[in-house]
């Protein structure tokens, strides 16, 4: 903790505003609370390059070897200063002095961590003794390592704990995976693996579009975008949370990222409708 108390300030995802290895506090004002985010990825490290990553310094690879007993203290000393200390009061604004989830998001893919299923019990036990259990654990996840057996029953034991998974989809085609991701994927890959998690675990879907050198994503994109979804299984997802370019990517293509305006992620949303599902919009 800093000895300043600072405010958190809304949307702000500093890693190290607690001085924390692993842990890190985000105040949204869209979700209406604090949400704790666990980082897995302290070293940046990523298996996939998306263009509007805010990852700075992001590199390719994995997670390094995670040191759950440091994982555990942190979590613990944090939980306990935000559920019956004064982090609350000392840190957040009021009307935004909730716990609104505890979400694996962090500085690259947190499946990648080796121990996944081991982290989750560490976590599942101190949200539980924490009087946290009713509180939403989330998975944010690009969903690419569902081939290991260690991953998906990963996954499974998040189900059976009452976590969700929000898995990325951000096209449909190998060129557009390859252009938005920075990686050489089949579709057919993407489907088996969404609907290989939804099966396991509440998934939503998280997407994002936006304008490539001032391009809109054209109806061909979404199309094959759609197709994917349908491939994948409309009646397994729980549905899509689709998103803009809010913040700047911190990557070398930022230069060629741009937002489309709200109504034209709205007529997006609109088609996904028409396919069955839930669509929530973030501009
Ligand atoms: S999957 Fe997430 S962490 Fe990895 S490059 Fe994409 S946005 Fe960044």
């Amino acid at each position: 903790m800093t000895s300043a108390s600072p405010l958190l300030r809304v949307d702000d995802h500093d890693r190290d505003f607690a001085g924390m290895r692993y842990v890190y506090p985000v105040l949204s004002r869209r979700a209406g609370g604090v949400s704790v985010g666990i980082n897995l990825n302290p070293n940046n490290a990523c298996n996939w390059h998306c263009a509007y990553c805010q990852v700075p310094d992001l590199v390719r690879g994995a997670a390094p070897r995670i040191d759950i007993a440091a994982l555990e203290a942190e979590l613990d000393g944090f939980l306990t200063a935000l559920v019956s200390g004064d982090y609350l009061v000392r840190h957040v604004p009021e009307g935004l002095r909730t716990v609104r989830d505890i979400a694996f998001s962090g500085n690259g893919e947190p499946t990648s961590a080796a121990g996944l299923g081991e982290i989750i019990d560490c976590v599942h036990r101190l949200r539980v003794r924490h009087g946290l259990a009713a509180v939403p654990l989330r998975l944010i996840t690009n969903g690419s390592l569902l081939g290991r057996a260690g991953v998906r029953d990963a996954i499974t034991r998040f189900g059976e704990i009452g976590g969700e998974v929000w898995f990325k989809v951000d096209g449909g085609r190998s060129e557009d995976f390859a252009r938005v991701n920075g990686v050489r994927l089949q579709p057919q890959r993407v489907m088996r693996n969404l609907a290989e998690c939804a099966r396991r675990c509440p998934t939503w879907v998280q997407t994002c579009f936006f304008r490539w050198d001032g391009e809109a994503p054209d109806q061909t994109f979404v199309d094959a975008y759609l197709a994917l979804l349908e491939g994948a299984g409309i009646g397994l997802l729980r549905g899509v949370l689709l998103y803009g370019v809010a913040r700047p990517s911190m990557q070398p293509e930022a230069s060629r990222i741009s937002a489309l305006s709200g109504a034209e992620l709205e007529a997006v949303a609109a088609q996904i409708r028409k396919k069955g599902l839930t669509v929530t919009v973030s501009p």
